[in-house]
C-alpha cells in the first residue's frame, strides 16, 4: 500500500542540479507501509492473483486494468515498490526491475532494435555489454559500431540510416571515461535515437534522465544494493517505454523473463535506503586515496582528480552531495607486479581480490584478465586498458588514512613504490 507518492516537480527554467529536491530526498519521501501498518511493505509472496471477475481478468490481459497484478513475470508489489523508488531517484515516470543488470540491459536493446537495426556504443563498457553487442547481437541482426564515447564528432559519424540507440555508461568500465550526457542527448534528438545510459557507477551523483537521457539503466549488484548478496538490475523511464517492455504480446521483459524474486526486491529496497550515506562515503575514501597515489607517482585514474579530462564535465552534470564516486585506477607497470600487490593487500585485509563494486569492502581486479577480458588484446592496448591496471571500488573504510598507510607499505614491499627511507 502506498500512502504517498510525491511527483517530482521540474521547472522547465529551473536547473535541477540546483534545486532543493535532491534524488535521496525523494527515494526518503516515498513511503510505503506493511499491511498491517508495518513501516516496511509487505513481501509478495504469490506469482499468480485472482480476480473477482473474469471481465477483469481479460482487461488486465489487453493491458487496460492499471494497479491490477495478473502474474509475477509481468509486476509483483515488492517489485513495484522497488521500481518506484528507483524511479524516484533518477526523476523518471516510472521503472521495471530485472533479475539482473544484464537482464535489464538486455531486454532494452531488444525492445528497441529489430533485426536491421544498427546501435552506436562507446567502446569502454562493461564487458558482458560490449560481449553481448559484438558476439550475440548479430546473430539477430542487429549491429553495433563502437567508438571512443568521448569524441562527439565520432559519435555523430558512426550514426548511420538504420541506427536507433546511442549507448553509453555515464562513467565507463573500467576506464571511468565520462560520458557528456547533454550533448548526447542533442544528437539523439536531432537524428531521432535513443540515448540510453547504464548509470551503475554513479547512482546519485549523476542523474543522466536530467540531462536528457531517454532509458536509464542500472546493475543493482553494485552500489545500489551494497551488500554482494545478489545479481539485480532496474530500467528507468517513461510510462510508455516501460510499459512496452512488460507487454504480453511483444514486451522484452515479459517474453524473456529476466524476472526479479519479490524477497530480493524487498531486501534491495531495504539497502536503497542507506545509498546517499554509503556513497558520499565511498566518494569521500576514494578521493583521498586517488589524490595519494597520484603524488605517490602512479598514473591514476579518478573523475575528482583535476588530471582526469572528464573532470570538468563531470562537475558540470553532478549532484555535488555525493562527489565523484568509488571507483579509481592505478598503473602499477605489470600484470605480475599488479598480481603480486593484489594478492598482498588481500592477506593484510585490505580488501578482496574479486570483481563486482559497491561492497563495503574494498574490491580490486585487473581489468585485462577480468571483467573486461571479453575485449581483444589489441583494442585493449588501443583504449588504454594496460597490462597493470588495477581497477579499484573503494570500500566504507571508518579510517582511510589508516588503510592508505597500509596499502601503502604493500606497495613498498612488492616493489612497486620505493620506500621513503631507502
Ligand atoms: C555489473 C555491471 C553490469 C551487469 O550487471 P549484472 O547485475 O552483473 O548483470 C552492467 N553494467 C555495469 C556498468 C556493471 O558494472
Amino acid at each position: 500500500m502506498i500512502l504517498k507518492y510525491p511527483i517530482p516537480k521540474f521547472d522547465e527554467n529551473d536547473n535541477f542540479l540546483k534545486m532543493k529536491y535532491k534524488p535521496a530526498d525523494r527515494i526518503q519521501d516515498l513511503q510505503y507501509f506493511g499491511e498491517f501498518g508495518g513501516v516496511n511493505p509487505s513481501i509478495s509472496d504469490s506469482s499468480t492473483y485472482t480476480f473477482l471477475s473474469a471481465k477483469t481478468m481479460f482487461d488486465t490481459f489487453e493491458g487496460n486494468a492499471e494497479g491490477c497484478y495478473l502474474y509475477s513475470r509481468h509486476s509483483s508489489p515488492s517489485n513495484l515498490y522497488l521500481g518506484e523508488a528507483l524511479a524516484a531517484m533518477e526523476g523518471t515516470e516510472t521503472a521495471n526491475v530485472a533479475a539482473s543488470g544484464m537482464g535489464a540491459i538486455t531486454s532494452v536493446i531488444l525492445q528497441t532494435c529489430k533485426s536491421g537495426d544498427h546501435i552506436v556504443c562507446s567502446r569502454t563498457i562493461y564487458g558482458g555489454t560490449y560481449a553481448f553487442l559484438k558476439n550475440f547481437a548479430p546473430q539477430l541482426g542487429i549491429e553495433t559500431t563502437f567508438v571512443d564515447i568521448t569524441k562527439i564528432e565520432a559519435v555523430e559519424k558512426a550514426i548511420q540510416q538504420n541506427t536507433k540507440m546511442i549507448y553509453c555508461e555515464s562513467v565507463s568500465n573500467p576506464l571511468l571515461e565520462v560520458a557528456d550526457i547533454p550533448t548526447l542527448s542533442r544528437i539523439s534528438t536531432v537524428h531521432e535515437l535513443q540515448l540510453v545510459v547504464d548509470n551503475t557507477f554513479s547512482p546519485l551523483s549523476i542523474n543522466p534522465q536530467k540531462l536528457g537521457a531517454d532509458v536509464v539503466i542500472h546493475s543493482l549488484t553494485k552500489f545500489i544494493n551494497g551488500s554482494s548478496d545478489t545479481v539485480g538490475g532496474v530500467v528507468c523511464g517513461t510510462k510508455d517505454f516501460i510499459n512496452a517492455l512488460r507487454n504480453v504480446n511483444d514486451g522484452a521483459a515479459m517474453l524473456l523473463g529476466p524476472t526479479m524474486d519479490s524477497l530480493r526486491a524487498a531486501s534491495i529496497l531495504k539497502n536503497l535506503r542507506t545509498l546517499h550515506i554509503r556513497m558520499k562515503q565511498h566518494s569521500k575514501n576514494a578521493a583521498f586515496l586517488a589524490e595519494k597515489f597520484q603524488q605517490d607517482g602512479f598514473r591514476t585514474v579518478y573523475p575528482g582528480l583535476e588530471s582526469h579530462p572528464g573532470h570538468e564535465l563531470f562537475r558540470t552534470m553532478m549532484n555535488e552531495d555525493y562527489g565523484f564516486g568509488g571507483m579509481l585506477t592505478i598503473d602499477v607497470g605489470s600484470l605480475d607486479k599488479a598480481n603480486d600487490l593484489m594478492e598482498l593487500m588481500q592477506e593484510r585485509n585490505l580488501g578482496y581480490l574479486a570483481v563486482s563494486l559497491g561492497f563495503y569492502k574494498t574490491l580490486f581486479s585487473a581489468p585485462g584478465t577480468s571483467t573486461s577480458s571479453e575485449i581483444p588484446l589489441e583494442e585493449q592496448q588501443e583504449m588504454g586498458l594496460s597490462d597493470g591496471l588495477i581497477r579499484f571500488s573503494i570500500g566504507l573504510d571508518n579510517d582511510i588514512e589508516r588503510t592508505y598507510q597500509m596499502m601503502k607499505d604493500c606497495m613498498v614491499e612488492v616493489g612497486v613504490l620505493k620506500s621513503e627511507l631507502a
